[in-house]
């Protein structure tokens, strides 16, 4: 696997690439892989002729007092995976070269009001920061193919849009969330957990399952399963930040009658906040 901290490097190795007809399947992580992370490598590995990964703590979109400062930082580790993985090529930019005029100077991606809810909700800005980050990736990398995990369901969505009404020529493939056996979706950020926490974590994933449950029996009481979802995780210990039942499109309050729905949850425990997500389809 090669190697590229320069845009420039990125561009000198893939656009004979690109011009010689091969596809380009791009990944892009914050690092600190695991299996998740894998399961778009492979894949990209199985669609593409050539498979670039990227590993960047994209600075712009965490907030003030979010967890940028302590995000594991694994490289090496990384780049270990990815190659076994079968990775051909790995973007690890330093900020200088991403924002080579600092933050407060970038040019930024509005995001619709897809980003407003849910996540944008509790981290103004984030989506923002993402939707620029990947735009610049995107024009750096310019894939066939782009990857990314379902487990941040609402990224996906705000990602799809933007490609959409940015007009960028590639495909958006959303990979389902790989879990821990008893059901926890893996995050870099479960690391954060104390060894009790971790032990109660997987009650944001039964407390979605049960949802989804309640909602394919045919209840659409969707006030009140959010809110005897939001005690469930209260009671294995953790603050709820939101549960929502929504359109899998629009993220927005289900109408009657529609059938494609995806319930969210966002829950925190002492030193993470922990997302997941389930794709509902419901009879009438
Ligand atoms: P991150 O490094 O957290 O920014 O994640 C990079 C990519 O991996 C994103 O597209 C995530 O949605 C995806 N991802 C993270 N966790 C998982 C998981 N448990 N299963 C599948 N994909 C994941």
């Amino acid at each position: 696997m090669e190697r590229a901290t320069r845009i420039e490097e990125v561009r000198r190795r893939l656009d004979p690439e690109r011009n010689a007809g091969r596809r380009i399947g791009f990944v892009p992580t914050m690092g600190n892989l695991h299996a998740g992370h894998l399961a778009l490598v492979a894949r990209a590995r199985a669609e593409c002729d050539l498979v670039v990964a990227s590993v960047y703590v994209n600075p712009l979109q965490f907030g003030a007092n979010e967890d940028f400062d302590r995000y594991p930082r694994t490289l090496e580790a990384d780049a270990a995976q990815l190659a076994e993985a079968g990775c051909d090529l790995l973007f690890c930019p330093r900020d200088e070269e991403m924002y080579p005029n600092g933050l407060a100077e970038q040019t930024r991606v509005v995001p619709t009001a897809l980003a407003e809810v849910l996540c944008g909700a509790s981290r103004p800005g984030h989506f923002a920061g993402v939707a620029t980050v990947v735009a610049k990736l995107f024009n750096i990398v310019r894939p066939h193919v782009a990857y990314f995990g379902t487990k941040d369901y609402q990224q996906l969505l705000v990602v799809r849009r933007m490609v959409e009404d940015l007009c960028y020529d590639l495909e958006v493939v959303g990979v389902p969330t790989v879990r821990e056996p008893d059901g926890l979706a893996l995050s870099s950020r479960n690391a954060f957990l104390t060894p009790d926490e971790r032990r109660r974590a997987p009650v944001l994933y039964q407390t979605l399952c049960w949802l989804a449950e309640q909602l394919r029996g045919g209840r659409r009481d969707f006030a009140a399963l959010e809110e005897e979802g939001r005690k469930r995780i209260a009671a294995a210990g953790f603050r709820p930040d939101y549960l929502a039942v929504v359109g899998a499109q629009t993220l927005a309050p289900p109408s009657p009658g529609e059938r494609e729905l995806v319930v969210l949850g966002a829950m925190y425990a002492q030193a993470a906040r922990l997302i997941d997500n389930l794709p509902v389809q419901v009879g009438d």
